[in-house]
């Protein structure tokens, strides 16, 4: 059985940055490192963005940014400045261009293209078998996200930020590249929380994406349905060309991903909890994570202490609650933030970047009732 020191199983945004950021340290210099993946990561399967202030370190692999963001509702149509954040947008097929080659540029670093099928944990080491063999590490880090455990729970609450995207190239110059439509709520809710998201490349290009915070999945066709009659209506009914489509299904929820955690085996991005539960955004905590994960194992300390406790997650978990029993409710609790506050505080907020004083001002905002009444039936 071939042996490592750590294998990260999964390539994709937390196991590439963990890879990286293990294969640049010379600490880890005398590690053997597998990285394993069932794709060749040669698609553009997802755009990731995420907002931060000032330069960071994608840069130079950013698509396109924006300062501008607009909110749209039954009672607010807002323009607004995010400084001092910018909003990125980062296509996976860059991030994947850069990484992988430098991973396995790495000469500690051995790079496999195989599917995992299952992972078993012995006393001291964890195997890790594929169709034509088992790899054997003393400590995995593992991408696999397993839908059943937070599924077959009740306490947390499980909802999916669900989307499908078309990227179009329209006849007309229709979009405003300088603002990404963050939230449009002004399309049915049908008891949900839907809105539509903007991502304008240019005044003829975007990223089209019918989203909703809710329980359960569409028919592909309720979403392709969405986003044509959106087309239509929002910008004219303008002739245009579908370049590529996203879809994705990501977990919000506040269930404690952590505790499945051992000494030997860690599970890294959205199957660690990384997704931020009550927007789904993960990308930009994943690349905070990954140093903190790094000096934990640095300093010799057990993966299973790798947690750390935050109050955003009863922020998280009362929205969570609210949107779960009252699906229809998201749209007036996050026009009323929008109309409210200003948008700088709320991704500020969204970032668990805020102080209490901040946090209070941002929970005021929203009609009380509803999380009084789930604060209650939390604590109660
Ligand atoms: C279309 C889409 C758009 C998104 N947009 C945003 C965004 O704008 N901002 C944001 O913050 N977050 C976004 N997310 C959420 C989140 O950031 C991404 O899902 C992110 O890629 C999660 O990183 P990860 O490493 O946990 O999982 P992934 O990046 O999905 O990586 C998991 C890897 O594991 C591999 N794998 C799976 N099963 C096996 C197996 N059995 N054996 C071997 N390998 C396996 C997969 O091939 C994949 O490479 C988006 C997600 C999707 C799907």
């Amino acid at each position: 059985m071939p042996n490592y020191d750590y294998i990260i199983i999964g390539a994709g945004a937390a196991g590439l940055l963990l890879a990286d950021a293990l294969g640049k340290d010379k600490f880890f210099a005398s590690k053997s490192i597998l990285v394993i993946d069932k794709d060749d990561k040669s698609k553009n399967d997802r755009t990731w963005c995420f907002w931060e202030r000032g330069n960071g370190p994608f840069d130079d692999l950013i698509h396109k940014t924006w300062d501008n963001i607009y909110v749209g509702g039954q009672q607010l149509q807002k323009s607004t400045p995010i400084a001092p954040y910018t909003y990125k947008m980062l296509r996976g097929i860059d991030f994947y261009n850069h990484f992988l080659p430098k991973v396995k540029a790495y000469p500690n670093i051995t790079w496999v293209q195989e599917e995992v099928t299952h992972i078993e944990e012995q006393e001291n080491e964890v195997w890790v078998t594929t169709p034509s063999q088992t790899h054997t590490g003393k400590k995995v880090f593992s991408s696999l996200y397993d839908a059943s455990i937070p599924l077959g729970q009740k306490e947390f609450p499980v909802l999916q930020q669900h989307f499908l995207g078309w990227f179009v190239k329209t006849e007309e110059p229709v979009f405003n590249p300088d603002e990404v439509t963050f939230m449009d709520f002004t399309i049915p809710q049908k008891g949900n929380t839907r809105f539509m998201y903007v991502l304008p490349i240019s005044d003829t290009e975007a990223l089209v994406e019918y989203t909703l915070f809710s329980e359960h999945l569409l028919e592909k066709t309720e979403y392709e349905e969405a986003i044509k009659n959106y087309i239509k209506e929002k910008y004219n009914n303008t002739q245009y060309t579908i370049v590529e489509t996203e879809f994705g299904s990501i977990p919000m929820t506040c269930y404690p991903f952590h505790q499945h955690n051992t000494d030997h085996i860690f599970h890294i991005g959205v199957a660690g909890g990384w997704a931020k539960p009550s927007t789904g955004y993960t990308f930009y905590n994943t690349s905070q994570q990954v140093p903190k994960l790094v000096r934990h194992l640095k300093a010799g300390k057990p993966l299973s202490k790798f947690h750390q406790k935050s109050r955003f997650l009863f922020y998280d978990m009362l929205l969570l609650d609210i949107l779960y029993e009252n699906n229809h409710l998201g749209h007036d609790i996050f026009e009323s933030m929008f109309k409210r506050r200003k948008a700088s505080l709320i991704l500020k907020f969204l970032e668990n970047e805020t102080n209490l004083w901040e946090e209070l001002k941002i929970v005021t905002a929203p009609k009380p009732m509803p999380f009084i009444r789930a604060l209650f039936k939390r604590l109660f």
